[in-house]
């Protein structure tokens, strides 16, 4: 397809994967049809003024309004509300929606966009996590495509390219590591939200952050290749690699390793996303391997950061505990944020409301939305009670 002629729709365009798809967006020269976000009115005013899309969307109607009457001097529509972004994303004509949108909050759009057979650029996990399977069910059935955001399962995609019919032996799902790597239990005590918000490599929303820094993040990852390779858990191995350069690598029969690196930069993942299967030039640096100097790689520490074995009891349960699992640690993220409970304190509450849950085992997508729902409430309960 002409790149020139290509337009797409930016979900959850304030965020951090969001605001770097404009970029995207920007240096290819696209045509962008639609912005959506929840109420950052100013960024998404800026955003609007920048791209002229046909449609802005913000979830909260009292920001929409507000964005409204900034806008009130363009051609632009703009709307208020969850159904209203769900509708828009339905008439929007772009053939590719990046998926930027934070936590559950991502699920029905990714769903919204696989029902209007678009290409979804998915940098949204949490959608893949937890309900996977009526996504590509929407997807098959309205012809539409998903491809991964999400730099890892960017590289093993990747890695796949030109190898149609080959066993995948083993995938080598990397790991920063976190700030943290190293650090024993008792070190890990006195964390505050600004010691977690540091990340090494990678600059994301605060939410994901949090989660790389308690390996969590890694756990959805475990997950979402599972579901997106059709691989088992055990053939999943998470390798820490604190340079961030190789990207995460499949093993084939032969015990040939195919690895995709690059400068630790979403813009490169986003970009091949909206492109695939072609490769255009990128606003990512080059990659200097001799500055570097060396590349290691390390066995993570699944004793201190037990969320991470948490996510394979929770895939290997399946049903709705995946689901259980997001929920519970979307609260956990946001208490430990506003200084509720500590960083550890995090781990204790996801890992007994998940262990706790009883799953049900096929579910239909109203019990993982109920089960959402009932472990929210449930979390909050259980910090409640601490
Ligand atoms: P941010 O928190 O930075 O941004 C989230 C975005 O979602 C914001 O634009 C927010 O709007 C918007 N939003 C929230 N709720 C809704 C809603 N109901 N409808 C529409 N928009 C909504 O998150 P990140 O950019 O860090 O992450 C986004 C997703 O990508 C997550 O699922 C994350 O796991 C994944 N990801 C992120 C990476 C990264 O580098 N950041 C890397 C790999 C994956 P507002 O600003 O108005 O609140
Ligand atoms: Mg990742």
């Amino acid at each position: 397809m002409n790149m020139n002629e290509k337009s797409i729709a930016i979900l959850g365009s304030t965020g951090s994967v969001g605001k770097q798809s404009v970029e995207v967006a920007t240096s290819l020269g696209l045509k962008v049809d639609l912005l959506t976000a929840s109420s950052s009115v100013e960024e998404i005013e800026a955003q609007a003024r920048l791209l002229n899309p046909s449609v802005c969307v913000l979830t909260n109607e009292a920001s929409a309004n507000a964005l409204k009457e900034k806008l009130a001097d363009t051609s632009i529509k703009v709307y208020g509300g969850e159904s209203s972004a769900l509708d828009s994303v339905m008439e929007s004509q772009a053939s590719v929606a990046v998926n930027a949108v934070s936590g559950f909050s991502g699920l029905a759009p990714a769903i919204a966009c696989a029902n209007s057979g678009k290409r979804i650029a998915m940098s949204n996990k949490e959608a893949i996590v937890i309900a996977h399977k009526f996504l590509k069910e929407a997807i098959d059935k309205n012809n539409a495509e998903l491809v991964p955001v999400d730099s890892e399962h960017s590289a093993i995609f990747q890695c796949l390219q030109g190898n149609k019919g080959n066993k995948i032996k083993r995938i080598l799902l990397t790991s920063s590591g976190g700030p943290f790597r190293g650090k024993e239990l008792s070190e890990l005590q006195g964390i505050t939200a600004s010691d977690a918000l540091a990340h090494p490599t990678w600059k994301m929303g605060a939410k994901i952050t949090v989660d790389s820094a308690s390996l969590m993040n890694k756990g959805f990852e475990v997950i979402e290749a599972v579901r997106l390779f059709r691989v088992s858990p055990e053939q999943i191995s998470v390798v820490v690699h604190p340079q961030s350069i190789m990207h995460s690598a499949v093993e084939y029969d032969d015990n040939s390793v195919i690895a995709q690196m690059g400068a630790p930069d979403m813009r490169t993942c986003i970009q091949y996303a909206i492109t695939y299967p072609n490769r255009c030039p990128s606003l990512a640096k080059p990659l200097d391997l001799a500055s570097i100097g060396s590349l290691t790689f390390e066995q993570p520490d699944t004793k201190t950061f037990k969320l991470l074995a948490l996510a394979y009891y929770a895939i290997e349960e399946d049903g709705v505990i995946p689901a259980v699992l997001n929920a519970a640690d979307e609260i956990a993220v946001k208490m430990f944020l506003e200084d509720k409970i500590g960083f550890t304190k995090m781990f204790d509450v996801v890992e007994n409301i998940v262990r706790g849950y009883e799953n049900i085992k096929n579910p239909t997508l109203d019990d993982i939305i109920n089960a959402d729902r009932e472990t929210r409430i449930k979390t909050l309960e259980y910090i409640k009670g601490c």
